[in-house]
Parts: structure tokens; sequence; C-alpha cells
């Protein structure tokens, strides 16, 4: 059945190897994260059966809960990424290894109900290096250290070391100053109160770059086009010293680093496939024909007059997917536009002679990826 997504597990075996080997060569551990396909069981199989992940993680308990076995058979640890609703305590202490928080009244909850059943719970500690999502603030030492003083009191609760996320919200590049900010404010806990943190984790695949780069040559680092800006050398394009984890999704399943957007050596950005089934093929005009008002979704559309043209409407939407990250296989294939349930395309260039009934193959990009991932509409398949 179409729509379906194909996920090629030996390609995303691939690209597995490609990143882990980035990740080990500079010393981190590795946490994969599985949300975007929902944590797929063929693809946790994959990433289970991997020596060289560490950890699987996910942001939603409910998926963490489904490969929570799986992963322990193998010898890796759950990790949960996003800050735990009050509501799931419960269910983090059963599933989770280890969980990134930021707010003690809910590290107080955990270590009550880890006491109750009778574990430690780890953490990391999130700091929010400027990105403004989840975090204590950097900004705020005090803060930060008076919750670690509270924290090292918990009995049931350990605390594992510290997390920072980069460009999610603000969208900001993770680079040597702001992430050894973070290993400073870890080392200055490590003095204050004798202790040693096990893990600095240095953020997504937005950080992959900073490691790779440590290995390369200066004339091949990724750095910002345009150049080093006031201020900067090369080293501000490295991994620092200290950092000694990532948390690996979008690299992982499509072969980028999403700081600056390179394609990772030896990894595929085809491992995700949609395919979609023409359900009409038509000469029509490029351009709408009377008044216009607003599309489907209240947005007023503009159209580019390409003459007549062959369109073809696939069975697949936007309840599906997110069409501006679909990219159609044949090069030759444009997509025009789409409402809930129908895509349409102008294969009028196409050195195919499409037909109702054909199948429409597309790359995804992250969004359409993790939306056709969610859509129950959207069937699946695998290619071993
Ligand atoms: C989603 C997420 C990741 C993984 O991000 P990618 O860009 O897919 O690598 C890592 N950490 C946190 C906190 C996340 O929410």
């Amino acid at each position: 059945m179409y729509p379906r997504l194909v996920i090629d597990l030996k390609k995303l075996d691939q690209n597995l190897k490609a990143v882990a080997g980035i990740t080990k060569r500079v010393g981190c551990s590795l946490a994969i994260v599985t949300k975007c396909l929902c944590a797929d069981p063929e693809m946790v199989k994959v990433i289970a059966a991997d020596p060289q992940v560490d950890l699987i993680a996910d942001s939603r308990v409910k998926n963490i809960k489904s490969f929570a076995d799986i992963a322990h058979e193998n010898g890796k640890r759950t990790m949960l990424l996003r800050i735990p609703m009050h509501c799931e305590i419960e269910e983090v202490v059963k599933y989770v290894d280890l969980s990134q928080n930021s707010e003690l009244s809910t590290i107080r909850l955990l270590n009550e109900e880890a006491g109750r059943q009778g574990k430690v719970h780890g953490i990391l500690l999130m700091i929010d290096m400027g990105d403004l999502r989840e975090g204590m603030f950097f900004q705020y030492e005090d803060k930060i250290f008076e919750a670690v003083e509270e924290i090292l009191q918990m009995p049931n609760i350990k605390l594992c070391g510290l997390g920072v996320n980069l460009t999610c919200y603000g969208a900001i590049i993770p680079k040597a100053n702001n992430l050894g900010g973070l290993v400073n404010i870890a080392r200055k806990i490590e003095d204050r109160f004798g202790i040693k943190l096990e893990t600095i984790s240095g953020g997504n695949s937005s950080s992959i770059y900073l490691a790779l780069n440590k290995e390369l040559p200066e004339s091949e680092m990724i750095i910002r086009q345009g150049g080093l800006l006031p201020g900067e050398t090369m080293d501000t394009y490295r991994l620092p010293e200290g950092v000694n984890n990532l948390r690996l999704g979008e690299s992982f399943l499509m072969g980028n680093d999403t700081a600056y957007l390179t394609k990772l050596p030896g990894t595929t950005d085809d491992a995700l496939i949609l395919e979609a089934q023409i359900v009409e093929l038509k000469e029509k005009p490029s351009i709408p024909i009377g008044e216009v008002g607003v599309d489907a979704f209240g947005e007023v559309p503009e159209y580019e007059d390409r003459g007549v043209i062959k369109r073809a409407i696939v069975g697949i939407g936007k309840q599906d997917t997110d069409i501006g990250g679909m990219i159609p296989l044949d090069p030759k294939v444009d997509v025009l536009g789409a409402s809930s349930d129908h895509m349409i395309l102008d294969v009028t260039k196409s050195d195919k002679e499409y037909k109702v009934g054909d199948v429409v193959s597309f790359k995804l990009e992250y969004g359409a990826a993790l939306h056709t991932a969610t859509s129950p509409y959207v069937e699946r398949g695998y290619v071993r």
C-alpha cells in the first residue's frame, strides 16, 4: 500500500558507522536519537546491534518504553532528551537510565520515585548556553551551584554530568566558545563540590562538525561561509577538550551536519524514501481560473505561469508530511503544492512517461521524515 516510507536498514547502518567513527575518534560516547522515526523497531535493532553506540535516546518516554528491553539486552543505556513532565515521573524512573533535567521540582520527584522503585536514577543537568530552549541559564552560575548542592544530597539521584542543546530554538551554532563555557561550568562544579562529572554532553547533530574538524587538516575544516568572525581562530571550530558525549539523530538518518548543512563523509542521504502513487494525471494550465481567494489552509497562493503542463496528483498531503521537505528522486519532477490529502507535481519535463498508478519516490528532509513517520496513513517498508 501507498504512501509508504521505505527505510533502508543497510544504508542506516552505513550512516551509523560513519557518525560513530567521527564521534569515537575524538573520545566521545555516542547517544543515537530515535525520535524522528518514532523509534521504529527495525531501526532500533540496527542501533542496538552496533557496539559503538552507548545510549539509545528519545524525547518521548513512550518510545523509550518500546525499546528499553532491547537496549538493555545489548548493553546500552536509555536516555530521555525532553525535560520530564511531572505526570510521567513513574515511567521515567522505570524505563529511562539517564534523563536530561533543568527543574529542581522535577528532580525532587524523580528522587522520591526512584526511592520507591529501589533505584538510583541518573540525570544530566541541562545548561542553556544561549539557544534559549531548555536548561539553567549559563549566566546565573549561582543558581546552577545551588541546584547542584541540593541534587548531590538526593540519595536516589546520580548527577552524571551536564548537557547542552543548541541550534534548536535559537539556531545558535555550537563552537568552542559556547561548548567551552559548558566545560568551564562543569570544572567549577567539580572544584566546588569535590566531585567528578562523568559526562559533558555537547549537543546534537549541529555539534558533529566540531568533532569532525578536530581530526581534519585546516584546509578541509568546515567553518562558516565567509570565514572566521572577529576574535575567532580555527580552534573555534574544533570540539573543545572536556566535551565527551554527542546525541545524534539527523546526522545519522540524513548524513548531514545541521550547523552548516554539509554532507558527512561516508554517509548517504537516501536511507529514507517516501513512495506515493499517482491518482490523476492531466494536462492543464498552471494558473488557476477565476477569482483568487484563499487555499485550503487560509493562505493566498502564488503561481508561476508554466503554460499548459502535465500535472500529476499523488495520494499524500499536508496531513502526512511536510511538502517543502520532499525532494523527488526524478530531478525533472517539480513539486507545485499540496492540500491535506493531495500533492500536485509538474511532470512535464520528465524523461519518464508517467501514468496513473505509477509510484513517485522522494528523498526526505528531517521535518518531512518526522511527519511521515508519525502519520498513521503512511505504511512502512524496509530494505534489509
Ligand atoms: C532531538 C534532540 C537531539 C537530536 O537532534 P538531531 O539534530 O536530530 O541530532 C539531541 N538532543 C536533544 C535534547 C534533542 O531534543
